[in-house]
């Protein structure tokens, strides 16, 4: 197995080193392609100090905005690539961002300040991997630990704690026991992290593979940024793993999943400053919880009301429900959109020009779409223009 790497990211590597500079792929992409799991970016690290790169690169497209970090973004072929210069951070005064950087010339320094073993590794094709601090037997072995002491490293970057537990769900390893602990000692840390970032690592945490696992073992720390969930019995909180464990790796349904019986779920997401669109997503699943399936008339009401997909609404009644049965469900959906069957008002075949034209007026309007889509959908009149007005005058004035 050959380390693969794209032409944009090798040929800034190789501008480095005729330079007479180091370069190393880090972190992300080297875990992974050890993994064998999809790389989705490829970091760089260099011995280069930042206004060296800016030298180095001067005839590509740059970006600084990281500069001062040591991070230049070098575009190439239209792909930006993330180069930092090796760089000790020290301080970290308000438990999330060093005070200071101070750049190194050793690449075994840089590797110290990352956060866990696996996330550690660095690749170039001349030295092949370079591992100061055991991280491929980790990834063997597959264990998150962080580099140093576990206590130190979450006192320094609470957000670690969030990305311990994010890494694990996501990559099903375990966290190793003294880092496991410090995540519990130190998890009222979180206060200093923005309610931004959680979310992100929060819904990291989510879309796991692991995720019900990490959940339950770190509740506590879960419930330092969803206090509601203190709530919870024993019981019911074991329900809510289980239906999380047969659930879609979906942050959304698996939020839907775990705050479906809390008084407030939208106040929850609001207050981890999910969007609109999450919001909307989450809360219809949840209040839509018990919507009936068992006929193709039950399910068009069914997407009379929803806003969120059905595929993904489906998923999250049979998390909730292993006895639905998702099959006839989905054949009765499929049915409906076969025949194009009305499910909501713009699918009427009339509307509210027409029925103002009839001699209807204000509230009366949206009063009879309603009556003649329920009507429509029991299959008691068809959905054309004149049996409706028909059926109107029959049984609406
Ligand atoms: P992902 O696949 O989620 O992008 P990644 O390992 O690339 O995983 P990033 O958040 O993109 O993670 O960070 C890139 C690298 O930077 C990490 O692998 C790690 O070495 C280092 N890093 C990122 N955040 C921190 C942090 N808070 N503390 C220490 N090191 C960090
Ligand atoms: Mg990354």
């Amino acid at each position: 197995m050959s380390f693969f790497i794209p032409d944009h990211v090798y040929e800034l590597m190789r501008v480095l080193n005729e330079n007479g500079f180091e370069c190393f792929i880090v972190g992300g992409a080297v875990r992974n392609y050890l993994l064998q799991i999809p790389v989705h970016d490829y970091d760089l690290t260099t011995n280069a100090l930042p206004e060296e790169m800016l030298e180095v690169f001067r005839s590509y497209h740059t970006i600084r905005t990281g500069l001062q970090h040591g991070t230049l973004t070098v575009m190439n072929h239209h792909y930006p690539v993330e180069i930092t210069t090796y760089r000790k951070d020290t301080g970290y005064k308000d438990h999330r961002h060093p005070d200071q950087v101070i750049f190194t010339s050793a690449l075994k320094e840089d590797c110290m300040r990352r956060d866990f073993t696996v996330n550690a590794l660095c690749f170039h094709p001349d030295t092949g991997i370079i591992d100061f601090f055991g991280g491929q037997e980790d990834l063997k072995n597959r264990i998150i630990r962080c580099i140093g002491s576990a206590e130190d490293r979450f006192n320094e970057d609470a957000l670690r704690i969030l990305r311990a537990i994010r890494f694990s769900s996501r990559l099903d390893f375990r966290i190793e026991e003294k880092t496991a602990e410090a995540v519990i000692k130190l998890k009222r840390s979180l206060v200093y992290i923005s309610r931004e970032r959680i979310h992100d690592e929060f819904n990291g945490i989510l879309e796991g593979k692991g995720c019900a696992k990490l959940l339950d073992a770190y509740r506590s720390v879960i419930e330092e940024f969803i206090p509601g969930l203190k709530s919870l019995s024993a019981e019911q909180w074991a329900e809510h793993m289980a239906c999380i464990d047969r659930s879609p790796c979906s942050y959304t349904v698996r939020a839907a999943t775990l705050l479906r019986t809390m008084p407030d779920p939208k106040g929850i997401l609001q207050e981890l400053k999910y969007s609109g669109q999450e919001i909307r997503t989450v809360t219809d699943m949840i209040r839509n919880a018990s919507l009936d399936l068992s006929s193709r008339a039950s399910v068009r009401q069914a997407l009379r009301i929803l806003s969120v997909p059905f595929a993904d609404y489906v998923q999250f009644r049979k998390a909730c429900d292993p006895a639905l049965d998702t099959d006839a469900v989905l054949a009765l959906y499929d049915i409906i959109r076969t025949n194009n069957d009305a499910c909501t008002l713009k699918d009427l075949d009339i509307n509210g020009t027409d029925l103002k034209e009839a001699g209807l007026s204000g509230k009366q309007i949206g009063t009879a779409l309603n009556f003649l889509l329920d009507q429509v959908i029991e299959e008691k009149v068809p959905n054309k223009k004149e049996a409706l007005l028909a059926y109107l005058s029959q049984h609406f004035f």
